[in-house]
């Protein structure tokens, strides 16, 4: 009887316990969720007033009756600003993304789907004229099976996009970049399409490629440091990644470039 007793004790604790654990874990979900949505409300808000500032800057930098030190003064607040206007626009795409991927299932847009070779050719199409610039070379290659996904068009754009733009970043006037896609085979890999972003850049240290995802992280070395950014591109590359149960690694090493691979679910 008695161990009877006892048993029953630990199964009611067990229970009591199981559903505390429960309750806090929906806790954390709301906070979440309210973290999520006023970053969202308030990265919206900030927008327009950057907008506005931004407009009429350059309308003064334009203005007669200004010249000598305060033209200088007027660019330099519209570089800020518009840093300001990136920081709201990624804190707003990163808090949309994380609302939906967190959201219960019946409550997220649902996913369609998506051609990646669709998405790579409109991102490099729009790269284009930076990386003339930069003299670098950026080569699309597709290999064989479908490149269709079930996705995000909007979330994807900005996967490839943020991809795309750090390969572009991060590798020296005249580099290359490649963009591979490849679909489900049915010998190698059945059920995955596959999209690596290759370049032959600077690379990332080992150190850094474990922080590479949290928010605001950015590499001491200074001459990533020479390029603009605010840190959040692969934390929103990160939540897409988690939207469309893909995963992503990393292979790189400081001075040789670095690749990053993304392996979707093949649609059914
Ligand atoms: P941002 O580019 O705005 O700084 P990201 O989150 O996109 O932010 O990237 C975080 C950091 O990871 C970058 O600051 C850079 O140090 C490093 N990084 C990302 N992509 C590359 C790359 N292709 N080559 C070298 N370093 C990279």
């Amino acid at each position: 009887a008695l161990e009877v007793g006892r048993d029953l004790g630990g199964a009611v604790l067990r229970a009591q316990l199981m559903e505390r654990e429960h309750r806090l874990v929906q806790q954390l979900r709301e906070l979440d969720g309210y973290r999520s949505r006023m970053v969202a409300t308030v990265s919206h808000e900030l927008r327009n007033p950057l907008t506005a500032i931004v407009g009429h800057l350059e309308m003064l930098e334009g203005h007669p009756e200004v010249g000598g030190n305060a033209v200088a003064s007027l660019s330099a607040m519209e570089s800020a600003a518009q840093r300001l206007t990136r920081l709201a626009d990624d804190l707003l795409m990163l808090a949309r993304v994380t609302a939906a991927s967190e959201a219960d299932p019946a409550d997220r847009p649902p996913l369609a789907p998506v051609d990646l070779l669709a998405v790579v050719t409109e991102i490099v199409e729009l790269l284009a004229p930076e990386n003339a610039r930069r003299r670098q070379q950026v080569q699309v290659e597709v290999g064989p099976g479908s490149t269709v996904v079930l996705g995000d068009r909007d979330q994807l754009d900005h996967l490839v996009s943020n991809l795309v733009g750090n390969a572009t970043k991060y590798t020296p006037d005249g580099g290359t970049i490649r963009v591979h896609l490849a679909g489900p085979t049915s010998d190698a890999r059945p059920s995955e399409v596959v999209l690596a972003v290759v370049d032959d850049g600077i690379g990332i240290s080992e150190a850094d490629q474990r922080l590479l995802f949290t928010e605001f992280f950015r590499s001491e070395d200074t001459r990533a440091r020479q390029q603009r950014g605010t840190g959040l591109g692969l934390s929103i590359v990160r939540s897409v990644v988690r939207r469309h149960g893909a995963t992503i690694e990393v292979e790189s090493a400081v001075g040789s470039g670095s690749t990053f691979r993304v392996r979707f679910p093949a649609p059914a």
